[in-house]
């Protein structure tokens, strides 16, 4: 695995270590529907590792043997200053960037573990299950509650895209709400969702994502 640390598009470094991903399932109402979940009326809340994130440039390396491996495209939000019982309106002032992730996520495994009424984790966490992009500095991008458009093509295809207008929880109250439940620390990461389109990953596949008109990455599937 590729060692993964934060950085800016700018090439800069970010001071502090990654900590944990914080995650929420189910954040567009469409990708809630095509896997027949129901809409959750508050944020649906997992953690991922820091282990599980890779840089989102290398190539990716599916686990064998698992079934498959799904794609979730997200916008993904860098924390840069403490949040505890934030308010939403604290949320803006402790953005350091915005970026790309991928929740790859063992889908049949997650579905046995959801029958049982069990946690996810071990679907979701393993090494590689996070590839991250670089950060786009937060006072280059559109004011928080703008409008941030992101999407990926499989192979020239465009299979998922998103528009932050979308999301069940916007990104000031969602992270507002998640520093409710854990003190998010410099460093951590806020996966915000996936919109609808998810679908498994194939050897050999070219990957082409974009946020808005900031950031570009390609990457294939080992
Ligand atoms: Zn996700």
């Amino acid at each position: 695995m590729t060692p993964y640390s934060h950085h800016f598009t700018d090439g800069t470094a970010f001071p502090f270590p990654l900590g944990k991903i914080v995650c929420v399932g189910r954040n567009y109402a469409e990708h809630a529907r095509e896997l027949n979940n129901p809409v959750p009326t508050t944020p649906l809340l997992f953690i991922k590792p820091a282990s599980a994130a890779v840089p989102l440039e290398a190539p990716i390396a599916l686990p064998d043997d698992r079934g498959e491996v799904h794609f979730e495209t997200e916008l993904a939000v860098l924390i840069g200053r403490t949040l505890r019982h934030a308010m939403p309106d604290q949320v803006a002032d402790a953005i350091a960037g915005y970026g790309l992730a991928l929740d790859l996520t063992l889908r049949e495994l997650q579905s046995r573990l959801k029958e049982k009424g069990h946690p996810w984790e071990i679907a979701k966490s393993f090494d590689g299950a996070c590839p991250l992009s670089a950060f786009v500095p937060a006072n280059q991008m559109p004011l928080l509650g703008g409008n941030l458009d992101f999407s990926l093509e499989i192979d020239g295809t465009l299979r998922q895209e998103g528009h932050s207008r979308e999301m069940l929880n916007q990104i000031a109250p969602l992270i507002a709400h998640m520093s409710g439940h854990f003190t998010l620390n410099p460093g951590d990461v806020i996966l915000t969702g996936t919109p609808k389109g998810v679908g498994p990953l194939q050897s050999g596949q070219k990957l082409r994502l974009r946020l808005a008109d900031a950031l570009q990455i390609e990457t294939e599937v080992l």
